[in-house]
């Protein structure tokens, strides 16, 4: 597993954010809610990403770019294998750990 420095975490929260706001800009207004193959509800329908398995709301999108960025999955099939039960709670678990375990973005902020 691989720890993110903040900066990191919020580079991935803020791309991942730039499909809401492309959705909502240009005078599209509010999109229709649309269904989360991979949380498995209706979800505001702004920042949707088609990936292999079928079409993850934002949020989702962002936990599967996140939890791939700190290695805790390679790919969308096994993020998507993890959704339910007691995989899916300890991969939340993980993403929060690493999120939140490393404070210091100053190295990469100085790259
Ligand atoms: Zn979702």
């Amino acid at each position: 597993m691989r720890l993110l420095t903040r900066t990191q975490v919020q580079a991935i929260r803020a791309a991942m954010q730039t499909f809401v706001d492309e959705d909502t800009s240009f005078g599209r207004g509010r999109m229709l809610p649309r269904w989360c193959v991979y949380c498995q509800r209706d979800r505001p329908g702004a920042g949707f990403i088609a990936y292999d398995c079928g079409d993850f709301c934002n949020e989702c999108a962002t936990d599967f770019e996140l939890a791939r960025a700190q290695g805790l999955v390679r790919t969308v099939a096994e993020f998507f294998a993890r959704r339910t039960g007691e995989a899916r709670r300890q991969l939340v678990q993980a993403i929060a750990v690493s999120t939140e375990s490393r404070a210091d973005g100053g190295r990469a902020q100085a790259l």
